[in-house]
């Protein structure tokens, strides 16, 4: 068998915790909890339903909202398009203004494109120098027809967390609902939606050692009337997502955020001593500096440019799993428009490499990658146009 590269991509994906895939497989043979949640007048059914209630519960839980305002979707992505156009919808009129920003995830800017074919008007905001979405820029953007704001809480590519409290008190004050792209900040940044004025927030599993296909939306008390379903059909989840409910996605997730719950203070200490561990030495190379603010930040993503000497990132991912851009640009091989928003040309945006580290880096690994990484910048001719 190939020896696999080493994996500093949890960014991108995760690998199902063990003891979440426990979970999910006693969710699908006949002597397990296959039945279906909707089933309500037999024992199958019921055990089934009980297991997903349960699992809101623990995904509710992790981030300090009810468990009945969570909406179980097939993911992030449908979570963002259910808050942009479930809330655009429900207005009834045509026109209004919506915000966003320039570096969100594609899942939102599509869908704010699709609004704007609607007839909505979208202002992309501009990060700062740091990668960070001021309350400033939010507030000078507000207009009185601005029905809904949409930032993330942590930039996938370059790991920054905006400061969503303070955003979203003023977008409250202005009437406008706020939603949040909560996928790389939920089991990293501390969340808590009994305190925090926002009305949406959208989460992934297989961000967080759980599977792909599933996520959930937050919504809150003031965006329930305010939302329309996007996806008909026996009216699951309270009309707002109908389809059969995925017990095995929807258990590993609820064991996925739970696990988080548990682990967060020590694995939150293990991620900051494994980046110091390999940022100190990269930062100590020539002309190497780190994407976005060094301070507002999880410690799990990096993003790091090499402006000096050789750098091949494609013979470099030969041993490391990292993401070039971010994963779900590299599909289009375009320069990630994240760092084009941070004032980034094509030609620093193409010797930027987003290295994210998780619950199974080790040492071992973060040593290695130094050394590889190091060995390729030096091994190379010693000049660039
Ligand atoms: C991964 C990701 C998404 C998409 O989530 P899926 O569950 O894969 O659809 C959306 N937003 C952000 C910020 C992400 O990192």
């Amino acid at each position: 068998m190939n020896k696999r590269p080493l994996y500093f991509d949890y960014a991108a994906t995760t690998p199902v915790d063990e003891r979440v895939i426990q979970v999910m497989v006693e969710c699908l043979g006949f002597d397990g909890n296959f039945g279906n949640p909707a089933s309500s007048s037999h024992a199958f059914g019921q055990q089934a339903r009980q297991t997903v209630e349960q699992a809101r519960r623990q995904v509710a839980e992790l981030v300090g909202a009810e468990a009945e305002q969570m909406v179980w979707t097939s993911g992030a992505t449908e979570s963002n398009n259910l808050a942009l156009k479930g809330v655009a919808q429900a207005r009834g009129v045509a026109g209004g203004h919506v915000i966003t920003s320039q570096i969100e995830h594609k899942a939102i800017l599509d869908t704010a494109r699709q609004l704007q074919d609607s007839g909505v008007e979208v202002t992309y905001l501009v990060p700062d120098a740091d990668g960070l979405i001021t309350a400033q820029a939010v507030s000078d953007a507000m207009r009185d027809d601005t029905f809904l704001v949409s930032l993330m809480l942590v930039n996938n590519e370059l790991g920054t967390v905006n400061d969503i409290p303070a955003i979203g008190h003023l977008v409250r004050e202005r009437g406008a609902l706020f939603h949040v792209d909560a996928a790389q900040g939920a089991g990293k940044v501390k969340i808590d939606l009994a305190e925090w004025p926002v009305d949406l927030m959208s989460f992934s599993a297989h961000k967080l050692y759980g599977p792909k296909g599933i996520g959930a939306l937050y919504v809150g008390p003031r965006a329930r009337p305010r939302l329309l379903a996007q996806i008909h059909g026996g009216g699951h989840e309270g009309g707002l997502r109908s389809g059969t409910l995925a017990t095995h996605q929807i258990a590993a997730m609820g064991a996925a955020f739970a696990l988080a719950a548990a682990a967060f203070d020590e694995e939150k200490a293990l991620i900051v001593r494994l980046r110091e561990r390999l940022l100190d030495p990269l930062l100590g190379m020539p002309g190497v500096r780190l994407n976005g603010s060094p301070t507002r930040r999880i410690p799990h993503t990096l993003s790091l440019t090499f402006s000096e000497g050789e750098f091949n990132s494609a013979a470099l991912l030969a041993s490391i799993a990292f993401s070039a851009t971010s994963a779900c640009n590299s599909a289009s091989n375009a320069p990630s428009h994240v760092l084009l928003a941070l004032g980034h040309d094509a030609h620093s945006a193409s010797r930027t490499i987003r290295l994210s580290l998780g619950r199974f880096t080790t040492e071992q690994d973060i040593d290695l990658a130094v050394h590889l990484i190091k060995t390729a910048c030096a091994s190379a001719p010693a000049f660039w146009q």
